[in-house]
């Protein structure tokens, strides 16, 4: 993960991660309120019962990957596949664990004002997500810039998003739209641009097999939709070398 702010048009400072360590310290705060407090016991109140239902669908879940092998005249007695229906059930809960995240969980303290109002961009964060068509992964990069209006956010929390929206079954197109939206909602910026790169197991390795195409997909919010310029400047900074 790379991450870079344009201070001035034209000027390109490689920030390389100080950025995000300085909005920390200049304006973390880390005292809990007692509304915060209430939350974070709700909250663990919510997990250990979601635990308590992750683990009464893993027999479903493992039951059915059984039928699956089964169906493929796989004989699920064979050693190396005993434990195979419940290692896979336990993948596919932790491949699709973002249902149960929210932008909220993760942004709650990493949110800070901050008059900057230059872009923030943050490229090449890893993604892997699964085609909910073939339940197969894609996997790449996102870039993601914004255009704060008084508010910032840790830049590590990006990736955050991107692991929250793409840890589901997923289309590249929604995908990149959701992570476009969240960072809107939470940020409510002058502007938000997410370009995701990505690979496609299921066109890679079936049907067309295309080893190297590579799937690009845009969403542009605010003034990275109405402006040109601030696109250019955008789709500039995040273009491969
Ligand atoms: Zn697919």
């Amino acid at each position: 993960m790379e991450y870079q702010k344009a201070s001035e048009r034209n000027v390109h400072v490689n920030g390389s991660g100080k950025l995000g360590t300085e909005f920390h310290c200049r304006n973390g705060r880390n005292e809990h309120s007692v509304e915060a407090k209430k939350a974070l016991v709700q909250s663990k109140n919510e997990t250990s019962h979601r635990e308590a239902e992750d683990e009464s669908r893993l027999q479903a879940i493992e039951a059915a990957y059984t039928t699956i092998l089964r169906g493929l005249g796989e004989n699920t007695d064979r050693q190396g596949l005993l434990r195979t229906p419940l290692r896979a059930a336990k993948a596919m809960q932790f491949l699709t664990k973002g249902y149960h995240e929210t932008i909220y969980d993760i942004l709650n303290d990493a949110i800070f004002d901050e008059d900057h109002d230059e872009m923030v961009i943050v490229k090449e964060i890893d993604v892997f997500s699964l085609c909910e068509h073939h339940l197969v992964p894609f996997f790449g990069k996102v870039h993601i810039g914004y255009l704060p209006n008084k508010k910032v956010v840790g830049l590590s929390k990006l990736a955050r998003i991107v692991e929250i929206y793409s840890r589901r079954l997923q289309v590249q197109e929604r995908l990149t739209k959701q992570i476009a939206m969240a960072i809107s909602e939470a940020l409510q910026p002058a502007g938000v641009a997410v370009v995701i790169e990505a690979a496609h197991m299921c066109m890679v390795m079936r049907g067309v097999q295309k080893m190297n195409s590579r799937t690009v997909t845009s969403a542009m919010l605010g003034v990275f939709r109405e402006d040109p310029k601030t696109r250019e400047e955008f789709l500039a900074l995040t273009k491969r070398d």
